[in-house]
This record gives structure tokens, sequence and C-alpha cells, in this order.
């Protein structure tokens, strides 16, 4: 199981999905939801429209 890289705090399928998709497709370590929002600056409800739209296009990253 995968814990973020910042908090420590275990990452769902998505949550790794939106990294590889924001930061970078080949990382081996990750951001969870928070954290990543933190790093680009933007709200954490924007990462979650993000990867309900990411689903919605069918991106194999995320359940
Ligand atoms: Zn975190």
């Amino acid at each position: 199981m995968s814990a973020c890289m910042q908090c420590g705090k275990e990452l769902t399928h998505n949550e790794i999905g939106a990294h590889r998709k924001f930061i970078n497709r080949a990382s081996t370590q990750f951001l969870c939801r928070n954290c990543l929002a933190k790093r680009l600056g933007v709200p954490a409800e924007l990462i979650d429209r993000k990867i309900e739209e990411f689903k919605r296009q069918g991106c194999t990253l995320f359940v």
C-alpha cells in the first residue's frame, strides 16, 4: 500500500492516478489529494472535480 510522501496518509487508487496525471505519470512516490492540491496551489475540490472528469473520459488511472 502506498502512502503520501508528504504527510504519510494512505493513498487511494484515484489519488495515485491524480498524482500521475498532474505531476508525472512515471512517479513511484505520490502525494495525497490535499498535499497535491497544496503543491499545485489549487483547492482540493478542484482535484476531485478533475478526477471525475478524467473518469468520464475513461482514463484508466481512475476507478
Ligand atoms: Zn499528503
